[in-house]
């Protein structure tokens, strides 16, 4: 290698995919090049050989190029073609050649042309790869793949996602430069920053039996950040929460946070909407997108109508109410349906509803009894069932206490059709219904193909509860954000039954209070959430007061905010989005693992570098530390 000299090459070049080592990538090649003296670089995708003729496609993020090698033509560069395996790493130069006719292949954006080999350097060898990296489709376990990343990002699949993230957060810079917001860096090594996870912790050395918290959102800081005059703030932030992983969870995760100044929550969604509008079409413009401008769904409603507070809006099946239709016949009354179980939800304040799910009529008894345990494992005691027959009339094994008026009204009150299977909760507890229904309604819309994959429905979910009781600790709870606003005209139940601000009671009008709280959803997923905040010392102070925080340790855990605020602090709010969701949606993924280079395990490990591991015992000394065992924990207790 010769000594680096001061530049010689136009910003255009220096910007441009040549270097010494290719002049054009895997990619770029087509017929008008026919004739070029070319080199191009990167590893052996598939190697076929014919007699003396040796074809290999080569390889890199950009895309395939077939290199032909002829025995009697090139014969130094054929011998060594001969010789080299898949994933080797190859310089080669030759001359663009257009493929004989009917040789061509037109999936390959490449595939008018071959490049004939006049010479070849192996740059690197590979041993066999654990998996196929030349055939995309096929499965591969998924811990061999976190075991081999690099080998796994190779392949086409991860390629395109990553590609595609990467035009995604691009995409949402541009549009938050453009609307005047500036990305300002926040730190990772901070205090506690509650989100509703557990922190994870590091110690400092500096400052022996203390620790840093890793920020589970930047939540304060942002705030602190409008308290500063910044007035549009956005980060592609690194967030941290301990949590138990699932498909959608990661401990470390990438949110899109933002906050402005001088907003509504009107103002606020306005934007977001926008922007997530714009992002979608520049990434995804073959995807549809439901409905513009997005549903805007009162939590309640959405509660009421989808049981979810992130409903997929993709398809209907939505909840109906029973009580109504049947109490009003002839011989039930106020809270009687003529079935005691019913009638025993009812008495207890809670409800009785039901989804119809079409062409579900002539399910077999275990299919049936397999959403019996779906909705026993989210907590109903039981699930009724009505099949509308092809004459559209109901039959169902509650018949005999409800009666054929009592089945006629609940197929009427559900709009059943015939073929239809009318499912049925009845709880004391109205989230029970709910929750249960909500999700028997996501999982059979899926089931039953009724969400088109190519849709992507947006909403906003608005108006959420500003708290719920924590019975365990006697204490309200934020239901989304601890420093989310109350809507004003709520604003006079923030107080508790007693008035004692730090005695709450389950009674407290708090319960009633609404917060200017705003989700967004997209296709049955939570992709973001956020608030108009709070920017009032005292009301901070009472809201904090009813989430069980004393005068103390308010001041210990918050006092930093709760001081800013006295310095004038403008109206203000924002959101964050989760990027891996979002992207994950928008590549059509269940798991968010796929659409993140280097995730966790279920177990929070990395195979790969192996992660997490034990501290070096010079560590420990320096931060005066000693693992004792864990005493009570869900991780498995470490050997000593
Ligand atoms: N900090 C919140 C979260 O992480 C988002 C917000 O309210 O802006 O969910």
């Amino acid at each position: 290698m010769s000594k680096p000299s001061p530049s010689s090459i136009s910003p255009e070049a220096a910007f441009g995919l040549a270097t010494p080592y290719r002049d054009v990538t895997c990619g770029e090649l087509r017929a008008a090049d026919a004739g070029r003296e070319v080199r191009v670089s990167g590893w052996v995708h598939r190697r076929r050989d014919y007699g003396g003729l040796h074809f290999i496609d080569l390889r890199d993020r950009y895309g395939l190029t077939q290199i032909v090698f002829n025995e009697a033509e090139a014969p130094e560069a054929a011998e060594i073609a001969a010789r080299v395996r898949n994933e080797f790493v190859l310089e080669v130069r030759g001359i663009v050649a257009l493929r004989l006719d009917g040789t061509a292949n037109a999936k390959l954006a490449t595939g008018d042309i071959e490049v004939k080999a006049a010479s070849v350097t192996v740059l690197s060898e590979s041993e066999t790869p654990p998996f196929y990296i030349n055939e995309p489709d096929a499965p591969v376990d998924e811990n061999l793949r976190l075991r081999y990343r690099y080998l796994d990002i190779r392949r086409r699949p991860m390629v395109e996602r990553l590609m595609l993230r990467s035009r995604m957060v691009q995409a949402i810079r541009e549009c938050h430069h453009r609307a005047g917001f500036i990305e300002i860096e926040t730190p990772i090594l901070l205090k506690s920053t509650p989100e509703g996870a557990r922190d994870f912790i590091v110690p400092s050395r500096l400052q022996p039996g203390s620790v840093y918290a890793l920020p589970q959102s930047p939540q304060q800081l942002k705030q602190l950040l409008m308290v500063a005059g910044m007035d549009r703030y956005f980060q592609i932030a690194r967030c941290f929460r301990d949590e138990d992983l699932r498909g959608d969870r990661q401990p470390e995760f990438t949110q899109l946070d933002l906050e402005m100044s001088f907003v509504d929550e009107q103002r606020v969604m306005d934007f977001v909407e926008a922007m997530i509008l714009e992002v979608s079409k520049s990434v995804v413009p073959d995807r549809q997108i439901q409905q513009v401008p997005f549903p805007r769904i009162d939590y309640h409603e959405a509660m009421e109508r989808y049981g979810s507070d992130k409903p997929d809006i993709r398809f209907g099946l939505e909840l109906v109410d029973l009580a109504p239709s049947i109490t009003a016949l002839p011989g039930r009354g106020e809270g009687l349906t003529g079935f005691r179980v019913f009638d025993e939800a009812l008495a207890a304040g809670g409800r009785v509803k039901a989804i119809a799910a079409p062409g579900m009529a002539d399910s077999s008894r275990s299919q049936i009894d397999e959403l019996v345990g779906f909705a026993r494992r989210f907590g109903a005691k039981g699930l009724a069932h009505v099949s509308v027959g092809a004459d559209g009339a109901g039959a169902s094994p509650i018949a005999k206490f409800l009666g054929e008026d009592g089945i006629a009204a609940i197929v009427k009150a559900a709009a059943a059709v015939a073929g239809d299977l009318i499912l049925i909760v009845a709880d004391a507890d109205h989230d029970v219904v709910a929750d249960v229904l909500g999700r028997l309604r996501q999982e059979l819309g899926l089931r039953l193909g009724l969400a088109d994959e190519n849709v992507l429905a947006y909403c906003w979910v608005y108006h959420f509860p500003m708290y719920h009781w924590d019975a365990e600790k006697s204490r309200w709870d934020a239901t989304h954000n601890p420093f989310s606003g109350v809507v004003p005209e709520d604003v006079e139940l923030l107080v508790t039954e007693s008035g004692d601000p730090y005695a709450p009671s389950h009674q407290d009008p708090a319960g009633r209070a609404r917060a200017m709280q705003y989700d967004v959803a997209l296709n049955g997923w939570e992709l973001g959430g956020g608030s108009v905040r709070i920017h009032k010392r005292e009301l901070l102070e009472r809201s904090f007061a009813l989430q069980g925080y004393s005068l103390e340790q308010m001041h210990e855990r918050f006092g930093g905010i709760l001081e800013a605020f006295d310095y004038g602090a403008p109206p203000h709010g924002g959101i964050a989005m989760g990027i891996d969701r979002w992207a994950a949606l928008l590549t059509h993924q269940t798991n968010i693992r796929e659409v993140m280079a280097f995730p966790k395990t279920q177990s929070g490990a990395d195979p790969m570098l192996g992660a997490p591991s034990e501290p070096e015992p010079e560590q420990y000394s320096e931060l005066g530390l000693r693992f004792v065992g864990v005493q009570s924990s869900s991780t498995p207790v470490k050997p000593q």
